[in-house]
């Protein structure tokens, strides 16, 4: 783990969030890009807004029109393009979650949709077709949620997940953790979430007290793509985490020109565990509808997961999977089904 000093935020969480980038001028401006040069589509900004947390943007190189940090939010024209066997509902929740934000695909563990939103809007992302609005969780809701995970003794597992868990007020979190800390049968509290990457002054020592509230284990599995996203601040909120006694784990994307490169893989997994964090998944592309050129050929995929095999230990080589609609888990693709 990080020797360094602890990283101390500017402003809070709440400020830093609403100071955002928004638009792809300001970006711009930002990272000393001519948007002139850029293949910039007005029409995919408005289909899904750009947005991005200053924290995160700065850890994009300025005057690079590849950053691959860069790559995973700027609306660009390709988006706008259809590629075939790409849709809205790639893995069909988007039927199976509107009436009670509960998502039970899985044997003993339900996803709980707790908010529409996120602190950033990722291109590559399936949320991107999604009806925002219909997924604010309030407090019917998710009363009715509580219900429903109470009423099934087999889940012994919640996920957190939406949009992003972590974007809910701290008086939020605690009043849900209350709730399922009240539901006997739940062993574990897993929370996916993107924040600590792109957002860690979320990490506050309040919501570190707040997560400490629950009974059951807490887990936060990261979303993190690439090593440059993990910033001084990324490592001071990790941190927080693991001496908070969370586990914490990460999944990644397969995203072509941002990280299918072999170096790149296995910087990452290095990179994580220098700070307590476990490679967990690395996930193909879901394939929604805008996200086709970020697609990795499957032989192109295998090789480069041959390529962590063998450099990494065991322990740091993520699970390569694939989210098949009606599979009843993520299936594991391994490099050995390949004529080698
Ligand atoms: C990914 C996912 C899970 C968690 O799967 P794990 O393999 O346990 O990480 C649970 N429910 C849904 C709906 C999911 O999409
Ligand atoms: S759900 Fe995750 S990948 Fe999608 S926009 Fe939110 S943070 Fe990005």
């Amino acid at each position: 783990m990080t020797k360094n000093p602890p990283f101390i935020p500017k402003i809070s969480w709440q400020q830093e969030l609403a100071e955002a980038f928004t638009t792809i001028d300001a970006l711009c401006a930002f990272l000393e890009l001519d948007p002139k040069n850029l293949p910039i589509s007005k029409q995919a900004a408005k289909q899904f807004a750009l947005k991005v947390p200053k924290s995160f943007a700065e850890n994009m190189h300025k005057n690079d029109p590849n950053d691959p940090l860069l790559l995973q939010v700027l609306p660009i024209h390709d988006e706008t393009l259809a590629y075939p066997g790409f849709n809205d509902d790639p893995v069909g929740d988007l039927m199976a979650t509107r009436e009670n934000h509960i998502l039970h695909k899985y044997q003993g563990r339900v996803l709980m949709i707790n908010t529409g939103t996120c602190a950033i809007n990722c291109r590559y992302c399936f949320r991107r077709n999604f009806p925002y609005a219909d997924y604010q969780l309030g407090r019917q809701k998710q009363n009715r949620a509580i219900d429903y995970i109470a009423n099934d003794p087999s889940i012994s597992e919640v996920i957190l997940s939406g949009g992003d868990p972590l974007l809910l007020s701290d008086s939020r979190l605690a009043e849900l953790i209350e709730q399922l800390n009240a539901i006997e049968h739940l062993t574990r509290i897993r929370i996916h979430s993107r924040i600590p990457i792109v957002l860690p002054s979320r990490v506050t020592d309040e919501l570190i007290k707040t997560l400490d509230t629950a009974r059951p284990s807490v887990t936060i599995v990261m979303h993190c793509n690439h090593a440059n996203e993990i910033s001084h601040a990324v490592e001071t909120a990790s941190r927080k985490l693991k001496l908070a006694g969370i586990m914490l784990f990460n999944q990644a994307v397969l995203l072509k020109n941002i990280n299918d490169d072999a170096d790149q893989l296995c910087r990452l997994s290095e990179t994580l565990f220098r700070n307590g964090i476990v490679p967990y998944y690395l996930h193909c592309l879901d394939m929604a509808t805008g996200t086709g050129h970020f697609e990795v050929s499957d032989e192109k995929t295998l090789s480069l997961y041959e390529t962590m095999q063998k450099r990494l230990p065991g322990y740091l080589v993520p699970k390569l999977v694939r989210e098949v609609a009606g599979a009843p888990y993520k299936k594991p693709i391994e490099a050995s089904e390949r004529v080698l």
